[in-house]
């Protein structure tokens, strides 16, 4: 079975409320990229749009779901109801009052409250953002570095990510380690790799044994760096030992 991270608990417990969206697209594509990344709850402040609506239907693709779950709240107060933990997104660094953090450590925070209390994201109308009265209600101003000569992000885009923020945070493994088959392989079957590769570059005449420390130092740096697995080490011995094999059956063929 594939795993949905939307089960997971901590990003069931991260809220998303957009204060008065003002183009049915954006929330369709707010709500594609909170499933994305895992996120499902999706509160709407006062719309200024219809809602439901066709387009924004069309825009989440297969996140219809997390549209017809979406709650509407007529204020802030309302939405972030239950919380115990609330960031507003913002555009622009404001000078003073609010406390402020990046987005990743929105998401590292997030994830931290997560585990015992819910948390709400907020973000603000395309146009003018999040009002100075929103804000008082935010625990915290977070914003997403850009270039400072255009910091507006679309609304899509800027939950994008936050929401991708959100899943780096989490410690959930297959997020961290896709694809990892094989167990890494432990010292002794890389320090046996190491005799191996150190003999097998004598017996195919490859190795001066003059420069050999310095030369196996550089080849450990090498293989360190890559995290070899266990059946990669496997492979590697079954090359070496063709190696070994083919140079001292030439050399057989010489004596003859
Ligand atoms: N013109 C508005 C920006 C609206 S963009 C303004 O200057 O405030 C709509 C919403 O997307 C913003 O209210 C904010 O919640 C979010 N957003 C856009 N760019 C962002 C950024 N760089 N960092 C954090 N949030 C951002």
């Amino acid at each position: 079975m594939i795993e949905d991270y939307t089960q997971n608990p901590l990003l069931a417990n991260i809220r998303i409320v957009l204060i008065g969206t003002s183009h049915p697209g954006n929330i369709g594509s707010v709500a594609r990229a909170m499933k994305n990344m895992g996120l499902s709850q999706l509160v709407l402040v006062k719309p200024r749009c219809d809602f439901p609506s066709q387009e924004a239907s069309t825009r989440a693709s297969s996140a219809a779901d997390i549209l017809n779950n979406a709650q509407v709240a007529e204020n802030l107060p309302e939405a972030i109801k239950g919380t115990g933990l609330v960031v507003g997104a913002s555009a622009r660094l404001r000078k003073v009052s609010w406390p402020q953090l990046d987005v990743r450590e929105t998401a590292d925070l997030a994830l931290k409250t997560a585990e015992t209390t819910e948390v709400a994201l907020v973000f603000g109308r395309e146009d003018s953002g999040l009002s100075n009265e929103e804000m008082d209600l935010c625990h915290y101003l977070a914003h997403i570095p850009t270039n400072p000569t255009y910091s507006s992000l679309n609304l899509g885009a800027a939950v994008q990510v936050f929401a991708y923020e959100c899943l780096m945070a989490t410690q959930i493994e297959s997020v961290h380690r896709k694809g990892y088959r094989h167990k890494l392989a432990t010292t002794e079957q890389l320090e046996g790799f190491y005799d191996h590769l150190y003999q097998a570059l004598q017996d195919i005449e490859f190795l001066d044994p003059a420069k050999n420390a310095r030369f196996m130092r550089r080849m450990r740096r090498l293989f360190n760096r890559s995290q070899l697995d266990v059946k990669e080490i496997d492979i590697l011995r079954g090359i070496l030992t063709a190696a070994q094999r083919k140079a001292i059956g030439s050399q057989g063929d010489e004596r003859v």
